[in-house]
Order: C-alpha cells, then sequence, then structure tokens
C-alpha cells in the first residue's frame, strides 16, 4: 500500500485499501448511530408513563445534561436542528429583510433557517484550514461593502441591515471564533452559532454554540448522538432563553386552563419520547467521542504521510468531536474524487463529497455574496469517509 500512496493514478485504489484495514471488509455507511446504553430502559420508561409527547420529566432531564455538558446557562429542547437555528436567529434580532452573513458551504438547513425568518442569506466564504468562516476575508469584505447607520451594520449596494454572522462548525472543526467576535464587535452584528454538527467539540475550552448570543445543535440520526430528529438552542442570556420556551411551545401563557396565545409561536418543542432517547445518548456521549477520536488516529497512520491528501485534523487550541472524517485532496487532484468516490463505494464503504455550495441551489441562486473562491476550491476536494464508532476496529 505504501509503495503506491503516493502516486496519483493509485488514489483510488489506496483510499479503498486504507477503509478497508480502517474499518474491515463489511459494507458500512458513512456515520450510523450506536445504541449501547439505557436507551430501551429510558424509551421503556417513557411508555409506559404516557408521557411521550410535548410535556415530560425527560425533556427537563435532557435540557439539564445537556447545559451540564456544554455549561450553557440554558439549553431548550426543539424538534429539530433547523427549527433551533431558526429561534437561534429570532433571538439574536434577525427579522424581515435583514441579510445574515452565512457560508456557503454549509448544509442547506442554515440558509433555509435565516430564509425562514424572511431575511436573506449573505455567503461568504471559508478558510482552507477550518472549512469554517474566514474572518480576514470576511472583516475586509465588509469594510468595503458596509456603512455603519445609526449603529447598523447597512449593505451599502442593497440598503439593507446585516444583523448577524451565522460561523458554521463544519463536521465538527471549529471556526475561528475570535477572528468571528472581532468582525461582530466592529461591525454591529450578533453571533449565532451553527453547531449542529458539533456536539462535542470546544474552541479554547468553550462548547460550540456557547459563544454567540445563541446556537444551535442537532440531534438528526445522522449527528454525533441522535435523538430521532432533534435540536437544541443555546444561550446564556436568560431573558432569551425565557424568549425561546415561549415561541417554541406556541407562545401560549402558563394557565391551568386557558388558552391564551399572545403572539403567533411554533410547535417546536421536543417530545418527551425524543428527549428519553436524548437523555441515554448523552450518558454515552464520551465514549462515542473517544471512539471517534481513535477512528481519527487509526486513519491517520494510513492518510498521515500521503503528499496529495489532508486527513482533515482539528486546528491548535480547539477540539474537535470528529463527526465525519474528512479527505481534502490536493489541488491537482481534484480530476479524480469522483473516481474514489466510485471505488469506494462500489466496495460497500459509504463515502460521499461536501454538500452543493448553497449560493449554487435554486433558492438561493440570487442571494448577495462575497468572492467564495476558497468554498469553491475545496468543494471539488472534499471527501467524507466512514465515520461510525460501533465498528469492531475500536473494541
Ligand atoms: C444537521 C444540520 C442542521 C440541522 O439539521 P436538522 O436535520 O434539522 O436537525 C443545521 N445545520 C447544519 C450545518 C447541519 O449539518
Amino acid at each position: 500500500m505504501s509503495a503506491s500512496s503516493s502516486d496519483r493514478s493509485d488514489l483510488p485504489s489506496f483510499v479503498n485499501d486504507v477503509i478497508k484495514s480502517v474499518v474491515g471488509s463489511e459494507p458500512v455507511g458513512l456515520h450510523e448511530p450506536s445504541f449501547k446504553g439505557n436507551e430501551e430502559k429510558y424509551l421503556l420508561e417513557c411508555l409506559q408513563s404516557t408521557y411521550v409527547s410535548s410535556v415530560g420529566k425527560f425533556v427537563d432531564k435532557f435540557e439539564n445534561d445537556l447545559c451540564d455538558y456544554t455549561k450553557s446557562k440554558y439549553a431548550i429542547a426543539a424538534v429539530n436542528g433547523t427549527s433551533a437555528l431558526h429561534i437561534a436567529l429570532l433571538l439574536a434580532g434577525v427579522s424581515k429583510n435583514n441579510e445574515v452573513l452565512i457560508p456557503s458551504l454549509s448544509f442547506v438547513a442554515t440558509a433555509n433557517a435565516v430564509s425562514y425568518c424572511d431575511a436573506i442569506p449573505h455567503f461568504v466564504d471559508v478558510s482552507e484550514n477550518t472549512m469554517g468562516m474566514s474572518h480576514e476575508t470576511i472583516y475586509d469584505y465588509l469594510s468595503q461593502i458596509s456603512e455603519q447607520i445609526n449603529g447598523n451594520c447597512v449593505n451599502t449596494k442593497t440598503g439593507r441591515i446585516i444583523k448577524s454572522i451565522v460561523p458554521m462548525h463544519t463536521f465538527g472543526n471549529c471556526v475561528e471564533m475570535d477572528g468571528i467576535l472581532k468582525i461582530a464587535k466592529d461591525y454591529n452584528l450578533s453571533v449565532v452559532e451553527d453547531a449542529a454538527e458539533s456536539l462535542g467539540s470546544f474552541y479554547y475550552g468553550r462548547h460550540t454554540g456557547t459563544i454567540g448570543i445563541t446556537g444551535a445543535l442537532s440531534f438528526n440520526g445522522n449527528k454525533t448522538i441522535t435523538t430521532g430528529g432533534g435540536g437544541a438552542i443555546l444561550t446564556n442570556n436568560k431573558n432569551l432563553a425565557e424568549r425561546a420556551k415561549h415561541i417554541t411551545t406556541t407562545a401560549k401563557l402558563p394557565h391551568k386552563w386557558s388558552f391564551k396565545h399572545d403572539e403567533v409561536g411554533f410547535n417546536y418543542r421536543m417530545p418527551n419520547i425524543n428527549a428519553a432517547l436524548g437523555c441515554a445518548q448523552l450518558e454515552n456521549l464520551s465514549e462515542i467521542l473517544k471512539n471517534k477520536r481513535s477512528l481519527f488516529k487509526n486513519y491517520k497512520k494510513f492518510f498521515g504521510h500521503n503528499k496529495n491528501i489532508r486527513l482533515f485534523e482539528e486546528q491548535k487550541g480547539t477540539k474537535s468531536n470528529y463527526w465525519l472524517q474528512t479527505l481534502v485532496l490536493d489541488n491537482s487532484c481534484s480530476n479524480i474524487r469522483d473516481e474514489i468516490l466510485n471505488v469506494t463505494n462500489s466496495s460497500g464503504y459509504t463515502t460521499r463529497p461536501i454538500w452543493d455550495l448553497l449560493h449554487t441551489l435554486e433558492p438561493f441562486k440570487g442571494c448577495p455574496r462575497s468572492s467564495l473562491m476558497n468554498s469553491e476550491s475545496l468543494e471539488k476536494r472534499i471527501i467524507n469517509i466512514p465515520s461510525s464508532t460501533y465498528n469492531s476496529h475500536l473494541s
């Protein structure tokens, strides 16, 4: 294997061989959940209690456990990560006709959540090293396209207020948040973290999603831990937390029997049965993260010395959850990405490219954007490889 590893034309079979030595010869998915703890026990307990829906002790416990783990002062569970992000944006002040800076290199949910606020995604670039928002280019870009009017950052071309900036921690790798916080301060933007992929990732000791004014987590089936479908809003601000709870539960005023709702609210509350699963999953989180890190190390043994491939790795001062293991091909190799995908998928190993860039998707084609040089380059060179942690090689 090592003899061929520096030869470009052999890359597809090299990658295939590495995956085989690391995960074994059986077919594997990209990311499959594992239920090894109290999942069945809590689900059964939830069923027997009959509290399977929007109230119950597991929702409260899940929120408390999330606070304990992330050190967020408040966590509000939601039906999915997209709805959590929607609320996180509203709480951060995003309203109709605002623009919101988001990476084009992200899952569509980031742009959708902005659209749900009747706001407009404004796409910005990422850095090659973190795959997250590139604060240097964004700082310069804003100095060219915006001006401060009455304490608002106004896009001089569109006349719209740029309200917020939404760093997304790609595949669990932390964005350089200090740079983002400086942008937010100098340009008067609120920071909303899309931490959907980064439960278990820390930026200089702070959990992702707790650094901005609000943040959103996801517990979809393919994420680090799952509640089936689910998400959570994180914030350290008591007023925002109360408001999050209020508008995710139909904006109903607390009363024993009357149905008074003081605004148009959302039915975004996580059901108790999903939270039951989440409580058990959270108990396994440190074990899952340990296994993910050891999977990364196993891949690194093989990929670490190949000049045509970079195995994506956490930056100094940050801790990645290693949600999805990621190969970044050298520029010279982007033309063989699809062949690598072909060879590995034909062998039963689920691998896939990164998402289509959001600014190229039909609903977002007309949205404002900066130069997206790095995003466009990275999109052609990224391959996610099997990242589940249940495999026997780890035990
Ligand atoms: C998963 C994900 C979300 C939220 O997804 P849901 O499926 O709604 O839980 C949001 N943003 C990103 C970047 C994601 O990967």
